[in-house]
Formats: C-alpha cells, structure tokens, sequence
C-alpha cells in the first residue's frame, strides 16, 4: 500500500535568510514547519565574505555564519529541514501538495522562499575572482572599493543603477556594454552619464578578468573594430542580470513579466495559501535585511491563515 504523504502545516521552498526566517516565526508559533532546500542552507549570501549591512553586526559577518546562526535559531524552535529539490505545488481542497525529488508531502499553507541566481557573464577570471574584486551587488559590496577604479558589466537598468550606487564609492566607473546604446531608462541614462566619474565603453565586450590575489585588470575588445585593451581596475560588477527560482510556479501562482513572484503587503500571491518572500517576489530590494522582513510578513500571515 503507498504510503501517504508526511504532513505539516508550513512547508517552506528555500533555505535562504528570506525561508529561515519564516520558518523561525512559523515553528517558535508552535506550527509542524518543514524547510526545504535543494542545495547548502544559507542561500546566495553564503558566497559574501563579509556582510556589513546586517543590522546587529557592528563587525562584518561572513554570509556563512550568518546563515548558520539563522538556521541553529529556527531549528531551536523546532523547524525541520529536508535537502530535496521542489519541483511542483498543488492545492487539493484545503491542502497543499508539494512534489519533491524525495516525494510527495502535504501542508496547509506554503511560503516561497526559493530566491534568484544572478546571470554570469561566463568569462575566464569570473568565476575564481567572485569575492576577490568580482562582485553581482554594488549595495552589498561597492563599499569595498572606496576610492578604487572599477567596471560595471551590462547596459541596463541594473547596470547603471549599480554605476550610480558605485559613485559614493569608486574613483572612476567605466560601463562596458556590448552595444552602442544603453538599454536602460531615459531618465537613468541621464543621471548617470551626468556623472563626472562614469564613463560607458560602447562596443565593448569583456574578454577575461585577470589579477594576482584580487582582481587587477581586465581585458576587453570593441566588437566592430576588434580592437582590444586592458583596463587596470579593482572591482568588475557584473549587471547582466537576474533568473528567479521560478520554473516550478508556472501556472501555480501569477508569475511578473521577469519571471517573479506577484505579492500583496501580506506576502500572498495569486493561489489562497501560498506566500512568497525574499528575491523571489517581484519588487524585492534583493538584501538579506528584507528577505528577513518579507519571511516574518508570511510567516504571521501564513499561521492566520491556517487558523482562520
Ligand atoms: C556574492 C553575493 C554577495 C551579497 N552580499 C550581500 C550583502 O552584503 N548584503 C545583503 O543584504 N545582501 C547581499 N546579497 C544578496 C542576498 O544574498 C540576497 O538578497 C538574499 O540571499 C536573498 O535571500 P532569499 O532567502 O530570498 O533567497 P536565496 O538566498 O537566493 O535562497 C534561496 C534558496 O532556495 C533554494 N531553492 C531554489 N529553488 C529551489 C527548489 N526548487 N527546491 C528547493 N530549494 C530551492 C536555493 O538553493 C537557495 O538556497 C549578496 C548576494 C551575493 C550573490
């Protein structure tokens, strides 16, 4: 005879601060809460060396301790975690099932903490020199590369947005982008060419980032004369964008046109039951400070809605 399904009244999909944080409130609420993460607890801040904008941490904390000590907390009040990878959601009267590659288990409500990767240029040096000079957040590390040269990758939004965010910082900015127009809003556009310290390499694309320990050039070619040059710089931010973890929510819950989760002020989404929190839903500031935030917003919302 199959045996059914565990069950819980929280599962939560995503072991990043936004889904142990939820998970924190949900279990020290005296809920059966279950976290769920395909891969290290901790999320995308275990890969920061240092974090300064915690609040709490006059010195700076590693993403790994950090996410340790958020994890020893929620597991103190009874969260459970299993590392399996989610790979779907369906409500069955009152009851959510989530499909795992560990099978199948039921909850009556569901939060979404499954996060986002940032696109990677895929270029030699990015990989071996990301925390050494290469970075994806020019919030959480410009402040790094004070009075230090550095590049911006990409011609967007993001990008200049990360350039402007940088200027506080840098000596100099230079964003290289492939075309010979930005992509980026009008208005954006204006702000940061207005910048005495920005400077856009049109045409350019990056060849390679090189250095000894730390990053201290890189290499680019314009693409219509072939022409290459080396740039000495301290730090390369790439700004080429976002993917959510969003491949198992299509027609779960309403997807944005970027592929995030849409969220009301509660965390909910569009399918009774089912939150969203973190960088996964649409308009996040992507920090670990209101992936925090948005897990506690669900969390309350969530065990109101199990009890009615
Ligand atoms: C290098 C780096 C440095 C950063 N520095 C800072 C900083 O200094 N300060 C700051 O505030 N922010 C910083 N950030 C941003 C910060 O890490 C994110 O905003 C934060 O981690 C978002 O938390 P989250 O819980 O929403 O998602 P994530 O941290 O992305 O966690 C989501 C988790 O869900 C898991 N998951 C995804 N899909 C599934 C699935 N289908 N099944 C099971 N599990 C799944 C993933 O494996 C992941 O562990 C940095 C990010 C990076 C990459």
């Amino acid at each position: 005879m199959a045996r059914s399904p565990k069950q819980y009244d929280i599962v939560i999909i995503g072991g990043g601060p936004a889904g142990l944080t939820a998970g924190m409130y949900t279990s020290r609420a005296r809920l059966k809460s279950l976290l769920i993460e395909r891969g290290a607890v901790g999320g995308q801040i275990i890969n920061a060396q240092w974090v300064e904008n915690y609040p709490g941490f006059a010195e700076p904390v590693s993403g790994i301790d950090l996410t340790e000590a958020m994890h020893k907390q929620a597991t103190g009040f009874g969260l459970e975690t299993l590392v399996a990878e989610v790979t779907g959601i369906k409500t069955k009267g009152k009851q959510k099932v989530v499909t795992t590659s560990q099978g199948d288990l039921t909850a009556r409500a569901v939060i979404i903490a499954s996060g986002s990767e940032r696109q990677k240029l895929g270029v030699p040096g990015e990989a071996e020199y990301t925390g050494r000079g290469v970075s994806y957040c020019a919030t959480c590390d410009g402040a790094f590369f004070r009075d230090k040269p550095v590049v911006v990758v990409g011609g967007g939004n993001a990008a200049l947005t990360e350039a402007l965010e940088l200027t506080k910082f840098a000596s100099k900015i230079v964003v290289i982008h492939r075309r010979n127009e930005l992509r980026a809003t009008k208005i954006l556009q204006e702000k940061a060419l207005a910048e005495p310290n920005i400077e856009v390499m049109w045409d350019t694309v990056v060849d390679e980032i090189a250095g000894e320990t730390f990053v201290d050039r890189v290499k680019v070619h314009n693409v219509k004369t072939g022409k290459e040059s080396v740039l000495e710089v301290s730090g390369v931010f790439m700004a080429v964008g976002f993917k959510p973890n969003t491949a198992f929510l299509k027609g779960v819950v309403d997807l944005d046109d970027i592929g995030t989760v849409v969220t009301g002020n509660r965390m909910e989404t569009s399918a009774p039951g089912i939150f969203a929190v973190g960088d996964v839903r649409s308009n996040s500031i992507r920090q670990v400070v209101a992936a925090a935030g948005d897990g506690a917003v669900a969390a309350i919302n969530a065990e109101k809605y199990i009890t009615g």
